[in-house]
């Protein structure tokens, strides 16, 4: 393998700049540094214009915690009050440069002599205010402590005195933790949530000075709680639109309370907890945005069961969509996660790093977690140099690494409640039915490059969403008519869509619709139930094979009379001139019937319209999902097709250069970032990366607002500064040589 400096030589002897492209720029204070890589010819950028700059903020009046940029946590053990080197655990983080740690109160073991009852002392105590000793050393380096908390657990004396605390399974026994049997787990309908977690804040107000408060295991993130207790009985059964109503109410009277206490010593203190869990989270992400301070987005790596690489990332998008700027992390475990744990042993730097970079391109602010301080200072020391190494380097480049919008011409409808309630078609009911159609169209939207979104169905107001050319639906099955009218408007504006399957035929609280909600938008009827596979899935047939110039979304599909259609579809009633009609799913074995018995049909496979701007494209087929499940190419290049039509080829930031990337545009203080995420790697799907492969030149272009001068661009991570031209308000610049994370930089006046 070539080292950077031979790369570099032979990278720049290889790409000749391109005279076309007008005069290079590069200020004096620049020209003494190292210029890397040259413009690379390709396409005409076809570019839409990034919208006038934000004006600068009042720094004056910004919350303390708009500031933090890097979160250390090692999260202490019962045992670590006997071990634990407190000055040396303090000492690593401040040399990380994290400016807030995680300090456990708990509220299972005590780690400070409380008072509370039932508030049990960890054994290895010994009375000693273990806590108050880890504050003090935060202190004393001048970091923050958030309080953490963990009122989901306690013991059998609580239980003994507070059967009511108790989550109950529906025979009335009490459940417990798996792990430790002895533990209970405590129904947050209860009082243990308006009595016991309140007494625990109120101490810790009373003795130290903290600056946050936080619990762990509550709320639940990605799924809603099952209990039978007295309370609970008389609640609309979980996992019903009903029951999420009565839950969300409680989270948010909980929270609010929560707050009003951390806020009794200091007004600028606050209370936050665990939202992370994807586009699926547990409450009302909304509600609780509105709320929060802090976006604790809790999904710490990998797992078999969530094996693709950019769940991270995919988290920052959500976290955008609820966040709106305020602050966000994501917690990177450095330790092994999986499907089988070694909790307290660490996971390779690759992987780690990949996640870290992950939650700067999605917009939070990095954190790092290990469990046990004993284990991760003694036994097991591999994850802390790069989680080390990694925060320096951010602590350089906060200024270009803290976002302040996202740059993107399409918006997502992550559609939280489809994916919390919605149970699939009746054709396939199951749980993970929507996380596949989720990844499935995430995943097409990395292989075209596009700029994107994620937006929430609670924030679908003309004024979200006036920047975005096109807005896409996956099967979001759930809609209100107020969400329905807001589509509407949105399209009558002049935006673009694009919607698939059961889009709009349920309301908001799942009830059926005996049509769909937007049918008069997208020009579409319901023919019957939906059909789903066995044997072959249906075809999609091309109305006119041959054509010379076949309609945009069928480009590069020659040879051939049909192509893939999807494992599930709502059947249609005839359209006017269907561009892709269905051919019936039929028997794929034995190979004897393996043929059509009805090869021509009227029921459309997609539906186009044109209304005025606008441009719609409705696919009657769970074609994201189905793209997810198979790889298959033909639905890739029809969704991909489908996208450059609506949005008539016309890119927020063009990143051109081979390999399979995840790219985050952002608008900074200083001017922009482009965030390059390098998933070329056998490894982005499954397990660990075990290595990076790098990829070659990626050239990114921008076209700038009227007005907006470019100083300079540096590559961040490569630690270099880069060429750039600018002509006629359309910024390029090339990263040579992209590892696992580069960082374009631009700096504008
Ligand atoms: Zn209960």
């Amino acid at each position: 393998m070539l080292n950077r400096r031979t790369f570099l030589k032979t990278g720049a002897a290889a790409v000749p700049v391109s005279a076309a492209l007008g005069a290079l720029h590069s200020t004096s204070a620049l020209a003494a540094e190292p210029i890397v890589g040259a413009i690379a010819g390709g396409r005409a950028p076809h570019l839409h214009p990034l919208p006038a700059r934000l004006p600068a903020e009042n720094l004056a009046v910004e919350p303390w915690v708009s500031r933090i940029r890097r979160v250390g946590q090692s999260n202490m053990t019962e045992h670590d009050p006997a071990v634990m080197n407190i000055e040396e655990w303090a000492d690593y983080w401040h040399g990380a440069q994290a400016q807030i740690v995680f300090i456990s109160v708990t509220g299972i073991l005590a780690f400070y002599p409380s008072k509370v009852k039932f508030h049990k002392h960890g054994k290895y105590l010994h009375g000693r205010d273990f806590f108050g000793e880890c504050v003090a050393a935060a202190k004393k380096r001048g970091m923050r402590a958030v309080a953490r908390m963990s009122p989901d657990l306690n013991w059998p004396e609580a239980l003994e005195a507070h059967p009511e605390w108790a989550m109950r399974f529906k025979d009335g026994s009490v459940q417990h933790n798996t792990q430790e049997p002895q533990l209970f787990k405590t129904c947050m309908f209860s009082s243990y949530m308006d009595d016991y977690v309140p007494a625990i804040m109120r101490e810790i107000n009373s003795l130290y000075d903290v600056d946050c408060f936080y619990t762990n295991g509550w709320p639940p993130i990605g799924s809603l709680p099952d209990c039978h207790c007295a309370i609970c009985s008389k609640l609309p059964p979980s996992g019903t639109p009903a029951y999420w109503q009565v839950f969300n109410d409680r989270v948010f009277e909980l929270w609010k309370k929560y707050d009003a206490i951390a806020k009794e010593k200091r007004p600028d203190s606050f209370f936050f907890a665990n939202l992370g869990g994807n586009v699926r989270g547990g409450p009302n992400l909304v509600l609780l945005g509105e709320i929060a301070e802090w976006f604790q987005a809790d999904n710490q790596g990998r797992s078999y069961s969530t094996p693709i690489i950019w769940e991270c990332s995919l988290q920052g998008r959500v976290c955008t969509a609820i966040m709106e700027g305020k602050f966000a992390t994501n917690v990177t475990g450095a330790y092994s996660t999986g499907a089988v744990t070694w909790r307290n042993g660490s996971k390779n730097a690759e992987e780690a790093r990949i996640w870290l970079s992950e939650t700067l391109a999605g917009g939070m602010a990095p954190y790092l977690h290990f469990v046990g301080s004993e284990d991760g200072f003694c036994e097991d020391r591999r994850w802390q140099k790069p989680g080390a190494d990694f925060f320096r380097w951010t602590a350089k480049h906060d200024a270009h690494l803290k976002g302040r919008r996202t740059l993107a011409n399409i918006g997502v409808v992550m559609g939280q409640s489809t994916q919390l309630l919605y149970p699939g078609p009746a054709t396939e009911r199951g749980r993970g039915y929507m996380y596949e159609t989720t990844q499935g169209v995430y995943d097409a939207l990395l292989r075209g490059r596009y700029a994107f979104d994620f937006v929430h169905e609670d924030k679908l107001e003309p004024e979200k969403l006036k920047g975005y050319t096109a807005l896409l639906l996956p099967n979001v099955a759930m809609l209100s008519e107020r969400q329905c009218g807001q589509i509407r408007d949105y399209v009558r504006s002049g935006g673009s869509l694009m919607a698939s399957f059961e889009t709009s035929l349920y309301d908001e609280n799942l009830r059926p619709r005996a049509d769909f909600g937007l049918g008069d938008l997208l020009g579409i009827e319901k023919a019957g139930a939906v059909i789903g596979t066995n044997g072959n899935a249906y075809y999609a047939r091309i109305a006119h094979p041959d054509a010379p110039h076949p309609h945009p979304i069928l480009e590069g599909f020659s040879n051939t009379n049909w192509i893939a259609g999807a494992q599930n579809r709502v059947p249609l009633k005839p359209v006017p001139q269907s561009l892709l009609t269905v051919v019936p799913g039929f028997v794929s074995y034995p190979p004897e019937l393996a043929y059509p018995p009805v090869s021509h049909t009227d029921e459309p496979a997609v539906v186009l319209r044109q209304m005025g701007a606008s441009r719609i494209a409705y696919f009657p087929g769970d074609i994201e999902r189905t793209y997810w499940l198979t790889g298959h190419g033909d639905l890739q290049r029809l969704l991909l097709n489908t996208i450059n039509w609506l949005t008539r080829g016309e890119r927020m930031v063009q990143v051109e250069g081979s390999g399979f990337i995840e790219m985050v545009c952002w608008e900074t203080a200083p001017g922009y970032a482009v965030h390059l995420l390098n998933y070329t790697n056998p490894d982005a799907q499954h397990g660990w990366l075990e290595s990076i492969d790098p990829i070659g030149p990626q050239t990114i272009s921008l076209k700038l607002p009227a007005g907006v001068r470019v100083q300079s661009v540096e590559l961040l991570r490569a630690g270099q500064s880069a060429r750039f031209s600018l002509e006629n308000g359309v910024l390029r610049f090339v990263a040579p040589r992209v590892e696992e994370y580069e960082v374009g930089a631009v700096t504008v006046a």
